[in-house]
């Protein structure tokens, strides 16, 4: 007997179940593991700058991550808890982290499943010290060899291959945002019970906004096309907009992707020329692609800049990738503007007041 009217995240995946018969329990199974690994994710995270004794075990001090930056225990942990949380259950065929060089085989022992799962186990961890919002990002996806040891490229499909994708944030309250491919949805983490609850039945980016986000930092180092739009949306009123603009920067992607999808706006990460070995910054496999994967079923839209981002097949388990995503309207203008000639490059006048008046 339910205790309120809010559906859980069990009763939750059950009448999906029902409503789609071909959705795995399999499926439902996983999503229940991944579930449980973010709540004691968000157990660990709550003991802050006091230490979860459970960190204090496991953390190795120096150890650096394969991109280069200074593992925090809480990566070690938030990683740990993911995958001891997730291999047991015969439902994966192999993990990726963005913490893990390489791929990670199901332990001998245990059942190989149909499903493969990519996850960014501690999303924003810089923000740990100053107390802001963090998360977990996962994707998962079909195993092409279910029966054998998996690969590198078993994990390089395209994000419109995914099963399944959301992240867990870790503010104020905790919640579970998530896609089966049928739309969003949110639950809210009930401390006292433990219990993910339906708090967000259908959460939908509206096309429009006033608001955009981006590391204004690196300005010097952007292509034309964000120099254009960000430009434009500081003009405000008085620019080719007719609106003025709000900007926001939290660091933290989870925790943009999250704004977004409560209220609208435009996240931009772009490709730039700062560092030619990192054309953008985000990981396609376990961030671009899962939130990705989540604004366009809210009915927003994730690009490159240049196409969907969901359409990029991947090179590599720890590929980065520019990222834009949001208000539906907004990334298009931005795609608009990478397809066109950026007025100060038109060779014709002709092209300038074209491109800025068309919709
Ligand atoms: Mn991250
Ligand atoms: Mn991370």
């Amino acid at each position: 007997m339910p205790l309120s009217n809010r559906r859980t995240l069990t009763q939750y995946l059950i009448e999906q179940r029902r409503r789609f018969p071909q959705a795995s329990g399999e499926l439902n199974a996983l999503l229940l593991d991944v579930a449980t690994a973010c709540k004691a994710i968000a157990r660990s995270v709550a003991f802050g700058a006091l230490g979860d004794p459970a960190v204090q075990q496991i953390a190795q001090a120096g150890s650096v991550n394969v991109q280069g930056e200074v593992q925090k225990p809480l990566d070690v942990i938030s990683h740990e808890i993911f995958v001891r949380t997730t291999e047991w259950s015969g439902n994966l065929a192999g993990q990726a982290s963005e913490e893990a060089e390489q791929v990670r085989q199901i332990p001998p022992g245990y059942a190989r499943g149909k499903y493969l799962l990519a996850f960014d186990p501690l999303d924003g961890s810089s923000n740990i010290d100053v107390n802001v919002s963090v998360g977990s990002i996962f994707s998962i996806l079909r195993a092409p060899g279910p029966d054998r040891d998996c690969t590198e490229a078993d994990f390089l499909q395209p994000g419109t291959q995914q099963v399944a994708a959301g992240y867990a944030i870790y503010g104020p309250s905790t919640m579970l945002v998530l896609t089966v491919g049928d739309g969003v949805v949110g639950f809210t983490l009930d401390p006292n019970l433990g219990d993910f609850k339906l708090t967000h039945p259908e959460i939908r980016v509206p096309a429009d906004t006033q608001e955009f986000a981006i590391n204004t930092s690196n300005k010097r180092f952007w292509e034309p096309p964000i120099q254009r739009y960000v430009d434009e949306c500081l003009a405000g009123k008085s620019g080719v907009r007719g609106k003025d603009f709000n900007m926001r920067w939290i660091a933290s992607l989870v925790a943009e992707a999250h704004r977004i999808l409560m209220r609208g706006g435009v996240f931009m990460y772009p490709r730039d020329t700062k560092d030619p070995a990192k054309p953008g910054r985000l990981r396609l496999l376990y961030e671009a692609n899962p939130i990705g994967f989540v604004v366009e079923q809210a009915g927003g839209r994730a690009s490159t800049g240049r196409q969907a981002v969901l359409g990029v097949t991947p090179s590599s388990l720890h590929q980065r990738i520019g990222l834009v995503f949001g208000s539906r309207h907004e990334v298009e203008r931005i795609e608009r503007y990478h397809q066109e000639l950026v007025p100060s490059e038109a060779p014709a006048p002709l092209f300038a007041p074209r491109s800025l008046f068309r919709n």
